[in-house]
């Protein structure tokens, strides 16, 4: 089964698939994680994909199609795969149903996470994350046990520096809005997305949605 998990930066998007991918056993791979682990072992992928990132913008599909291929080839994802964070473009979601459907496979289900934008940006500074395991913290919303210290690992949680300035922040919203936005459209049209709220107003967070659809995939 192939999932994509769309919703702009600090819905939850990590988050949810984590939980999918705990209960149904199909792998999550964000594409945002891959980069990170690359330039934190400064492989030539990361050196490259690092000049786009710092400053908020994407990495260019040269880089980021051949890669995501790659995984999609992998024993990784042999009982499917939940893809964070790709597509990220209408050309990349077109290029994602041309390489699959090569493969004799589709996309089964696109999960769309929304949330109100002023809980978006509070929740993008408030956002940490385990630098060794992944695991991510909201140190108001989802803060872990031990002030600081990531609960899976024991590793000191940090912010990433994208999150930190409200500029990176900004910056990477307005991509949201004006390149990612069309790919819902598209999906929604091939009756294959899923919409779901994910905010504090209505109290309805990402566990929640996550248990949900974990309930009707099974
Ligand atoms: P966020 O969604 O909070 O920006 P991610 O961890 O998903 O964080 O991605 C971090 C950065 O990695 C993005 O800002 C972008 O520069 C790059 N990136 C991730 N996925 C893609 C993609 N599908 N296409 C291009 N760039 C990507
Ligand atoms: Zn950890």
């Amino acid at each position: 089964m192939i999932i994509l998990m769309m919703g702009a930066q600090g819905t939850g998007k990590g988050t949810v698939a984590g939980i999918i991918s705990k209960n149904t056993g199909i792998e999550q791979l964000s594409t945002g994680d891959v980069f990170r682990k690359n330039i934190k072992e400064k492989t030539p992928l990361g050196l490259e994909a690092e000049k786009y990132i710092s400053s908020g913008n994407l990495v260019p599909d040269e880089i980021t199609i051949p890669m995501v291929t790659n995984y999609l080839d992998s024993d990784l994802a042999k009982n499917g795969i939940i893809l964070d964070g790709f597509p990220r473009t209408l050309s990349q979601a077109q290029k994602l149903d041309e390489i699959l459907e090569q493969r004799g496979k589709k996309v089964d289900l696109v999960i769309n996470l929304t949330t109100p934008r002023e809980e978006i940006i509070e929740r993008i500074m408030t956002r940490r994350v385990c630098p060794n395991c992944k695991a991510t913290y909201n140190i108001k919303l989802h803060p872990p046990k031990v002030e600081g210290i990531c609960d899976e690992c024991g590793s000191k949680i940090i912010q990433r520096k994208d999150d930190s300035t409200e500029e990176a922040v900004n910056q990477r919203l307005e991509i949201y809005e004006t390149k990612t936005a069309p790919v819902i459209e598209y999906y929604k049209n091939k009756g294959i997305l899923r919409t779901e709220e994910v905010s504090v107003r209505i109290n309805r967070l990402g566990q929640q949605v996550a248990e949900d659809i974990v309930k009707d995939l099974k």
